[in-house]
């Protein structure tokens, strides 16, 4: 919805279905007066203002888990098609470059016995390190807190942003966007990696800062990115980025399976339908509003 639309309207509403492209800030929610539930279609909640929901005590609805093995697949699917460099050849065959069969035409990098290092190591973090395991990757992680018994099931090992960024092939970021991860990945961190690494962006774009990446790519500071998510989202086809050819961006598709985003949709209707008839919603980002106190 055009955000002054929805500024118009949010006086008068009871219930709100949004996703990451609406902004629901503070302001907005101050005019809310007759707002009972917010139900967002996305498990990222970076477009909306949580501590403000909590405030002003409105329950604010997500969809986790559901979109996790797909994000997972697209994560993987980017990876592999950064590092084999499948953009490059479809676009030479495309655009009838391709002459002949030879020794060096486009060669990349293996995934298979790389070390991977997964920087978010919640749902869909873990899923990738589980897809991994079947490519006999060395898998590291970072976050803000040590998880043992993952370190057991999925034989991760835990390590500091800038060791993991030193020691990895592929570094692949699933970490939620807030204050603390905003730019997570500038000119320093880029210059950690190796000058052969692969940057994957599953999470949301502004965790990476785009001119410090445009610049490391062109440099050859590090070999490639691979992005899902960017800053700014849609990214203009004039973008430095979308011009490299060691940059492959896509359209936001993470969880865009037929199945997936159905059984979100099911979800948000869920919390939506929840929280209109004054019940707990069933995935609720912020249980607080229900403390009695
Ligand atoms: P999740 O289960 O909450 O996992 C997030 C993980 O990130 C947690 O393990 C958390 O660690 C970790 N983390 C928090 N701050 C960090 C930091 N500063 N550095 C490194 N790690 C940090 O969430 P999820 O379901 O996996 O989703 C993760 C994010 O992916 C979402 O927030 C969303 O933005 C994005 N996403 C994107 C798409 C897409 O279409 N591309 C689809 C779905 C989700 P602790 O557990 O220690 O707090």
């Amino acid at each position: 919805m055009d955000p002054g639309r929805l500024a118009a309207l949010i006086g008068e509403i009871e219930g709100l279905l949004c996703s990451i492209p609406d902004r629901i800030d503070r302001g907005l929610l101050e005019g809310a007066r007759n707002l009972r539930v917010i139900s967002q279609l996305a498990v990222g909640l970076d477009n909306l203002d949580l501590a403000a929901c909590t405030e002003l005590r409105i329950p604010v609805g997500h969809t986790p888990g559901v979109l996790t093995d797909t994000t997972a697949d697209t994560a993987i699917a980017l990876l592999l098609a950064s590092v084999r460099r499948l953009p490059e050849g479809e676009r030479l065959v495309r655009n009838g470059g391709w002459e002949r069969w030879s020794s060096d035409l486009l060669l990349g990098a293996d995934l298979h016995h790389s070390t991977v290092g997964i920087v978010g190591l919640g749902r869909i973090g873990s899923a990738i390190a589980r897809r991994l395991r079947g490519f006999d990757c060395r898998l590291l992680y970072t976050g803000p807190n040590r998880k043992v018994s993952a370190e057991e099931t999925l034989g991760v090992s835990y390590l500091q942003l800038p060791d993991l960024l030193r020691s990895a092939d592929h570094v692949i970021l699933s970490a939620p966007l807030r204050s603390e991860t905003r730019q997570l990945i500038g000119r320093a961190e880029l210059k950690l990696m190796k000058p052969t690494a692969t940057l994957v962006n599953i999470a949301r774009g502004p965790l990476i800062d785009p001119e410090a990446l445009a610049d490391a790519l062109a440099t050859g500071e590090i070999a490639r990115a691979a992005l899902d998510v960017t800053d700014p989202e849609p990214i203009p086809p004039d973008h430095r980025l979308v011009l490299m050819d060691n940059c492959l961006i896509i359209p936001h598709l993470g969880s865009a399976s037929h199945a997936t985003r159905k059984a979100m949709a099911q979800m948000a209707v869920d919390n939506l339908a929840a929280g209109l008839a004054g019940e707990r919603l069933p995935a609720c980002a912020n249980p607080e509003v229900y403390d009695s106190s």
